[in-house]
């Protein structure tokens, strides 16, 4: 093999050591639960996902099932934490764009370090849901868009 396809190689492998890294690094960042305040590491925890169906073209089918929200379970009292985000401070445009969406950002990193992710569903829906607004709280130690300083005029 030619030097410079060598040495792409090498960078393209360090690459992959340094995301695995990153992971290894993320997955043990933790989550206080709403009710009990206990912090979970986040490869110990069960995540939730929900979803729904959004109809783009307004006639009712045709839908799109979309990622909903992102919860866990605490190990603890079995109560399902919903992960909130406040983005209100962005203008509504651009709240989408993923590099102002703080909760696309986090289920984007972090969904896959969960211990498991499963389905929100009849059984789940039951359980008691709290709020949970530390991550939001707490951008800049996750590594997510932090907020504005100065909300948009209204
Ligand atoms: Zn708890």
């Amino acid at each position: 093999m030619e030097t410079l396809e060598i040495e792409l190689k090498k960078v393209k492998q360090r690459e992959l050591e340094i995301l695995k890294a990153i992971d290894m690094r993320n997955e043990q960042r933790t989550i206080p639960c709403a009710c009990c305040n206990i912090p979970y590491a986040i490869n110990t925890l069960t995540a939730v996902q929900t979803r729904w169906t959004t109809y783009a073209d307004g006639h009712g089918n045709g839908g799109d099932v979309v990622d909903g929200e992102l919860q866990f379970v605490c190990p603890t009292t079995g109560n399902i934490n919903r992960l909130l985000f406040d983005n209100t401070d962005v203008p509504w445009i651009e709240r989408r764009q993923y590099a102002n969406n703080p909760e696309d950002q986090f289920t984007r990193i972090y969904r896959k370090l969960f211990k498991e992710v499963i389905n929100a569903s009849e059984e789940t829906e039951k359980k008691k849901h709290v709020n949970n607004y530390y991550v939001d709280a707490h951008r800049a130690e996750y590594g997510l868009v932090e907020k504005r300083q100065i909300k948009p005029q209204q």
